[in-house]
């Protein structure tokens, strides 16, 4: 790690994209170095500690294939894993793949610069260190960078806070005291439950009501881990064949509308007892025609309905915006948890958070008195963690600058005036529409073949060309706005951080059908790239 020597990569980012790109460059010879601002690995694991934090992908998906040795040898409790789960098992790889010697923690990476005239990137960290570097990997996770609490007022407030997606280390003592609880996406959704038993009282301030399906998680049995460990390869085949990377979920193959109310609501209702975000691939078209979405909305509006005792607060949870807008959430016990004596649901459309004070959180028509204020309030997805990162490419051109107007990118791997620089599951790819790691080995190998290409034909610099870049941007677009997603507000087109320029982020096409484009490219030379 001899910070003098010029590294060939420097990746940024210690989460399972870097682990994994670091373990394949290095098998390939090269000279690695990861950094990470963290003090561990792990990515979005390493800082989500909230209570309740789960993965809503199945354990046995949500884990490397790249190694058989690796499936065969680790053990999933559960059948979707919880978060100290998934560190143990992304600490075990790093100890595993020997993986540590090779990444420098608490190293925030402040800037990275092209000098067009050695081809080389120069990055230096926040405490003035300064690596060059032929390659670099921006390994930077897709949501890693939380919508920081902008609240009037927060430092006024006499008690603790806590940000989700930044959750400290030690535990949080949640016994007797009076919570609020801004948000009531994914995070939100699975921290509510957990903490409402432990509170004297849990205030939920809600603006958009969200659509959850229960996630019927349960302990694996050794007989289903064998199962799972005998069939991996199979797994891993029909998961890469999948729209979203994920072999378990089974795509209907009916519209909505092509089957009788009763085989609907049996299907519906399979699902929903089958548990787990695979209910929006119950119908073909769910994603994409108005009516059989609403079908579905239907469903899970009238179990809310079951659930819930007291009506005003069934309807408020109730949500009205099309189902999978925003990423739908799986709970375990989320809607029962508002039949409990001391949970309280604060619609914040009716009565708007007008400030934090020294006690707790001002509405318009209330203050409501708090020891601890969580903000559950998401993430700058998929362009934050870049964007935070001062990026000079050729000719002194900032990324923050070309991404004005939205990120620019050709197959969310690679942009323009960035040569030698590569992203994991960067804007303009499958990325959060699918498994993330399916995602993740999907790009890291591709990213090494490529530098393996580059040096078997004697090559240094690779770089997009405007045309593909544009031409890739276009679909991106196009495949997106055949979906119901494309035109209503979430995360996916930036609509929750205020001033971000709207535009639909992930490939929407697919993931079978962008490996196939991405394995062309490669396969015609790099097709679409400057190489020189
Ligand atoms: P999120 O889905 O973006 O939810 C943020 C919540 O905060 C929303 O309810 C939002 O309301 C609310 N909010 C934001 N700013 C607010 C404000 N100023 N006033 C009042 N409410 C405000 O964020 P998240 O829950 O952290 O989840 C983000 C993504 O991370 C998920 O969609 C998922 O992809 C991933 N995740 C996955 C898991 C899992 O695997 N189980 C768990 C957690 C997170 P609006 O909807 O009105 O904007």
């Amino acid at each position: 790690m001899a910070k003098n020597k010029t590294l060939d990569t420097l990746i940024v980012g210690a989460g399972f994209a870097g682990m994994y790109m670091l373990h394949k460059l290095r098998k390939q010879g090269l000279e690695v170095l990861v950094l990470d601002e963290a003090s561990g690995v792990g990515g979005t694991w390493y800082w989500n500690r909230y209570p309740g934090a789960r993965c809503d992908v199945e354990s046995v998906e949500y884990s490397y294939s790249f190694s058989e040795e690796l499936q065969q040898e680790w053990k999933w409790s559960d059948r979707f894993s919880t978060q100290p789960e998934i560190l143990d098992y992304a600490n075990h790889v790093a100890d595993r793949f020997s993986l540590r010697d090779w990444i420098k923690f608490n190293s925030r990476v402040e800037s990275m610069v092209y000098s067009t005239r050695d081809n080389l990137w120069i990055t230096t960290t926040n405490s003035g260190e300064i690596y060059k570097s032929h390659y670099c990997v921006m390994a930077t996770g897709t949501l890693s960078s939380v919508n920081k609490p902008r609240f009037r007022g927060i430092d006024d407030f006499k008690g603790d806070w806590y940000v989700t997606g930044k959750w400290p280390h030690d535990p949080v003592d949640f016994k007797g005291k009076k919570v609020g609880i801004i948000g009531t996406g994914s995070s939100a959704v699975q921290t509510i439950p957990i903490i409402a038993p432990q509170v004297d009282s849990l205030t939920v301030f809600q603006r958009t009501a969200n659509y959850s399906i229960p996630a019927r998680n349960y302990s694996l049995t050794l007989e289903e881990i064998e199962k799972a460990k005998a069939n991996y390869s199979e797994i891993r085949a029909k998961a890469r064949d999948n729209r979203a990377g994920i072999a378990s979920m089974e795509v209907g193959p009916y519209s909505a509308l092509d089957v009788s109310d009763s085989d609907r609501d049996r299907e519906f209702k399979r699902r929903w007892k089958e548990g787990g975000t695979n209910f929006l691939a119950a119908f073909n078209d769910i994603g994409t025609n108005a009516e059989s979405n609403e079908k579905a909305a239907d469903f899970v509006r009238a179990r809310i309905n079951e659930v819930v005792r007291e009506t005003k607060v069934a309807d408020l949870l109730s949500p009205t915006n099309t189902i999978g807008c925003k990423r739908l959430c799986a709970d375990t016990d989320y809607y029962e948890t508002y039949n409990r004596d001391n949970v309280l649901l604060v619609d914040v459309n009716k009565t708007p958070i007008e400030r934090i004070v020294d006690e707790g959180i001002k509405t318009s028509d209330n203050v409501y008195e708090f020891d601890i204020i969580i903000f559950a309030i998401g993430f700058d997805a998929m362009t934050g963690a870049l964007l935070s990162i001062d990026i000079k490419g050729r000719n002194e051109l900032r990324l923050k600058e070309k991404w004005s107007e939205g990120p620019r990118t050709f197959l969310g791997l690679c942009s323009e005036g960035f040569p030698n620089m590569f992203m994991i599951t960067g804007p303009g790819s499958p990325s959060v529409l699918s498994n993330m790691m399916t995602s993740i080995e999907q790009h890291v190998e591709w990213v090494s073949d490529c530098v393996s290409y580059m040096s078997s034909h004697g090559k240094n610099a690779i770089e997009a060309k405007l045309d593909s870049e544009n031409q890739w941007m276009d679909h991106v677009e196009e495949v997106a706005a055949d979906t119901l997603r494309y035109s209503c507000n979430s995360w996916y087109v930036g609509a929750n951080i205020p001033g971000k320029k709207r535009i639909f982020l992930p490939y929407a096409g697919g993931f079978p059908k962008y490996t196939e484009r991405c394995n062309e490219v490669a396969a015609k030379g790099y097709e679409g790239f400057t190489i020189a």
